[in-house]
């Protein structure tokens, strides 16, 4: 777990929208010597202002979507409206020069290695993490992934093994018809053989791809990987509660 260790005060290089709800900043400076190399697709802890009381942060979380020796990206989904959080509102406003304090890493999630056919869905929250889980994937690996995204120009340009077919499903509404993602799982002509699920995205949709996955399917830890990564109308500690009494009443 990330927790909060490590705690260090990063600056802000550069920033880029990648597509209408995809905003990337990439953070560095002085302060990334000795961060641990090798964690691309892994997460850090962002300490954000609150705009509250002097001083107040908020603590949210994020994949490293891309890492080198002197800078991290990390890629923002908006989700503007009244559901902008901290988060996705210090990204928006993020300046070159601008200071974030991070903590970390967690570890990343790969895909197994194995001879496995993959099954991987996510929503734009998850796309870092699929992203750079397909990057780094074997050349040979084989499998089926469905991304769901809020606008056909957020289908942006994955690096993935010819073997992996990528669908995109385009829901303006993040969040709403969680049933997306685990229908066109279901839809996927799968080969003969061993299967293996990794799977991240709103709290809804996690539970019905679980229950296809883990229950019909019959896939465990190590060839399951299954996350909820946000709830829709809670914002992140209010999420992790409700992450954590699902996690117990129904371990994976
Ligand atoms: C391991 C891990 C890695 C993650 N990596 C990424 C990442 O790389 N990029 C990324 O964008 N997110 C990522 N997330 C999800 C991110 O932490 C949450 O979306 C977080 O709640 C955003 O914080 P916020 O301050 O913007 O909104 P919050 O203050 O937490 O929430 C405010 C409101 O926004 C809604 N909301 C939160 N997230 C979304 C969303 N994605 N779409 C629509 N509505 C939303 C909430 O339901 C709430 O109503 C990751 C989560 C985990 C657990």
């Amino acid at each position: 777990m990330a927790k909060n260790r490590n705690p260090r005060t990063l600056q802000v290089l550069a920033t880029r929208q990648l597509s209408p709800s995809m905003h990337r900043v990439t953070i560095g400076g002085e302060a990334l010597a000795g961060f641990p190399a090798d964690h691309q697709g892994g997460y850090i802890k962002l300490f954000l202002p609150t705009g509250e009381g002097e001083g107040e942060t908020a603590l949210r979380t994020y994949t490293i979507r891309r890492q080198s020796a002197d800078a991290l990206d990390i890629d923002f989904a908006l989700h503007g409206g009244n559901s902008a959080g901290p988060a996705t509102s210090w990204a928006l406003a993020a300046r070159p020069g601008d200071s974030i304090t991070i903590g970390g890493p967690g570890p990343a999630k790969p895909l197994p290695e194995a001879d496995v056919f993959h099954l991987i869905a996510g929503d734009m929250s998850a796309l870092p993490a699929i992203a750079a889980n397909l990057e780094r994937a074997s050349p040979d690996a084989c499998g089926h992934a469905v991304i769901e995204v809020q606008d056909e120009d957020d289908r942006l340009p994955l690096e993935a093994p010819p073997g992996i077919t990528i669908d995109w499903l385009v829901n303006p509404e993040p969040g709403l018809r969680p049933e997306n993602l685990v229908g066109a799982l279901r839809d996927i002509a799968c080969p003969e053989g061993l299967l293996a699920g990794w799977a991240a995205c709103e709290f809804a949709g996690m539970r019905l791809l679980r229950g296809f996955l883990r229950d019909e399917l019959g896939l465990r830890p190590p060839h399951l990987y299954i996350s909820s990564y946000w709830k829709l109308g809670l914002d992140e500690p209010e999420h992790k509660l409700v992450k954590r009494e699902d996690a117990e009443a129904q371990p994976v």
